[in-house]
């Protein structure tokens, strides 16, 4: 039987019980972002210390491009880590926990892409995208999820692809990784559901950072064919990802699990 409530009944609307900003704010939450130190990683970070989160970005260099810690100010941190270092996940969430607090937020960002014809991807190639696209993706999530669990609330973001669902050229293994971090969204949002904790995904297209400038390795025509494919006919910009990733963390996502929202300038309308 469904129950409706006494406002439904009478024709009421019910006034929110936030404001616009309480809702969309991460004050007092602390956000932890892999490859915060550049491209999409570094504008999660940005928006995220916008709208009032601390966050702890991580990456492989000594110290991350752009002086992002100095942009970013006191909200931010950083830390050196490398992904494919799975054993060493656990004790890197225990090292933050101990010295920022309990982390509310992780975003799965860091990722590397390779372009070759399928008939040229070595195993060594395949394994090393995979390993750090989607093997690191679960190690780092389940020493996350286990405290979020532990204290009833938790929101996990994986950066995936368009490359999950198109076939995109020369991107097998890079495709094959996102696609599994799709699936695996799914499976962890179902099990994390009744327990406080969330796990969404975002799907970029085209966003303009080294990696898509690598890829589109500064050939014209290939530019135009990405442009073709997207009805928006502009790149997006990494920015247009840290908002979708604020939105995810935030209240105004409370009751937004398993999904993955492409950000992708109309790519996955399909024409
Ligand atoms: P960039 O190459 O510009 O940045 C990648 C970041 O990840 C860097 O900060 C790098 O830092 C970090 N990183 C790479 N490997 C590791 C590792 N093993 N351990 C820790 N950090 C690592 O890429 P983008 O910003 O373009 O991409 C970010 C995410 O968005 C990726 O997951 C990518 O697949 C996804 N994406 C990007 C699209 C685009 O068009 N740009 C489209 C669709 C998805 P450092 O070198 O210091 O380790």
């Amino acid at each position: 039987s469904v129950t409706v409530s006494e406002n439904e009944v009478a024709g009421q609307v019910t006034a929110p019980s936030n404001s616009f900003e309480q809702v969309f704010s991460l004050a007092g939450k602390l956000a932890l972002i892999t490859g915060g130190g550049s491209g999409i990683g570094f504008d999660i970070a940005r928006c995220m210390v916008q709208a009032g989160a601390t966050v702890v970005i991580t990456g492989r260099r000594e110290q991350p491009l752009q002086d992002a810690v100095g942009l970013l100010g006191q909200q931010a941190h950083y830390q050196v880590n490398d992904v494919t270092e799975r054993s060493l996940l656990d004790g890197l969430v225990a090292d933050i926990e101990r010295q920022y607090g309990p982390i509310d937020v992780l975003v799965n960002n860091a990722g590397i892409n390779m372009k070759k014809p399928a008939l040229e991807v070595t195993d060594e190639d395949f394994d090393r995208i995979v390993h750090t696209n989607l093997n690191s993706v679960f190690s780092l999530t389940r020493a996350c999820a286990g405290p979020m669990i532990e204290r009833g609330s938790g929101s996990i973001i994986m950066i995936s692809s368009m490359a999950a669902y198109y076939g995109i050229d020369r991107v097998a293994a890079y495709a094959a990784s996102k696609a599994g971090v799709e699936g695996m969204v799914k499976v962890l949002a179902s099990e994390f559901s009744g327990k406080g904790v969330r796990v969404n995904a975002i799907a970029p297209g085209f966003i303009e950072t080294a990696m898509s400038k690598t890829a589109m390795g500064g050939d014209p025509d290939r530019f135009a064919r990405a442009m073709r494919r997207t009805p928006m006919g502009k790149f997006g910009k990494p920015e247009d990802i840290g908002w979708a990733a604020v939105f995810l963390a935030s209240e105004a996502a409370a009751y937004v699990t398993g999904v993955s929202l492409p950000v992708d300038g109309g790519n996955s309308i399909g024409f």
